[in-house]
């Protein structure tokens, strides 16, 4: 079995505010293998970026990360020095932001930030870092790539800036891509550009690839494996067909539901939603955390915090329901949750 490029167990992250502490990670499993695209899913405050962030080594100085692994192509993470994440970020690990025009300097060339990049983990010369900058801006399609490396942020559109984004992240032939929903500020014409090139990449490259998304529809046809989190938790991880074919967990089911299926999906008919919001993520669970929304919700789930549990091949679900997804009342959708407690 060869090593991963990444090996994470064990992850939470504790952030102290004035009156309590959060937890919005709290104890993530994940691997990624080269040439793998796993994406990791769920809505806004559900841990994803921070998960991102703590592996990047780029949580705010307040955080708490502890682990039991972090592993990055074989070389463990866990304590490693500010020094040892500057030398590895932008050279074995790179991340791609959703925003390009708060991720790029405004003050800088488009051309000045990629030399610098180089610069920092190769030693090049100015002339060969032009050089490799010019070569990736061609690589991820962006026309007349000798202009743009003179220009500013501004003066480019979102999607050249994304590619930007994406041609910095691939200066140094990191061995780990982060892409943190690099589509969402986009058009949806844009969007379906960058991730065909964000999928190209990752074949020609081998590269592995964790890209972070709220939208389901996103990784059909993209990931490998995907990872549902909700509340700072896996709550379902398997293989990308059999997620999207057979999600288990009530939570995936709710965001299945809310994206239009086509062929299936009729003009003007209402799409499923998930009533309520995440929770604020503050001291232990002591029972299911998807609890208050979910439609399947019974005494037994306020018993104790519920374990990941097997549900097939390589297939895992944080439920009680049985892992065969019978037993379910579709219009239990329809009705809010029942009071369980
Ligand atoms: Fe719903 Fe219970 Fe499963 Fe939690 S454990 S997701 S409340 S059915």
């Amino acid at each position: 079995m060869t090593t991963p490029v990444l090996d994470v167990a064990g992850l939470k992250v504790e952030i102290p505010v004035a009156d309590t502490i959060l937890r919005p990670v709290r104890g993530i499993d994940l691997t990624v293998h080269r040439g793998e695209t796993v994406a990791i899913v769920g809505e806004s405050g559900c841990g994803k970026s921070l998960t991102a962030l703590a592996i990047m080594g780029l949580l705010p100085r307040s955080a708490r990360l502890t682990s039991d692994r972090i592993d990055l192509t074989g070389e463990s993470l866990s304590g490693a020095s500010h020094r040892r994440w500057r030398q590895l970020r932008g050279d074995k690990i790179a991340m791609i932001f959703q925003d390009p025009m708060t991720a790029l300097d405004p003050c800088y060339r488009i051309g000045d930030q990629m030399s610098e990049i180089l610069r920092q983990h190769r030693k090049v010369s100015a002339s060969a870092a032009r050089e490799r900058s010019l070569e990736l801006l061609n690589k991820v399609g962006i026309p007349s790539p000798e202009e743009r490396l003179g220009q500013f942020p501004h003066q480019l559109s979102g999607g050249l800036r994304q590619r930007v984004m994406i041609a910095m992240a691939l200066l140094c032939e990191p061995e780990l891509i982060i892409a943190d929903e690099p589509t969402t500020a986009l058009d949806v014409t844009i969007q379906a550009q960058i991730l065909r090139l964000l999928r190209d990449i990752q074949r020609d490259t081998g590269i592995g690839l964790v890209l972070i998304t709220h939208d389901l529809g996103v990784v059909a046809g993209m990931a490998d494996r995907i990872v549902v989190m909700y509340g700072g938790e896996i709550v379902e991880s398997g293989a990308c067909d059999d997620v999207l074919a057979k999600a288990l967990h009530p939570y995936t089911e709710g965001l299945m539901r809310s994206i239009p299926v086509p062929g299936e999906t009729k003009a003007g008919e209402t799409l499923g939603f998930i009533p309520g919001v995440v929770p604020r993520q503050t001291g232990d669970l002591t029972r299911c955390g998807f609890l208050e929304r979910c439609p399947y919700a019974h005494v037994r789930c306020a018993e104790g915090p519920i374990a990941l549990r097997g549900a097939g091949e390589g297939h895992m679900m944080r439920c009680v329901l049985p892992a065969d997804g019978s037993g379910r009342d579709p219009t239990a959708w329809t009705r809010q949750p029942e009071a369980a407690l």
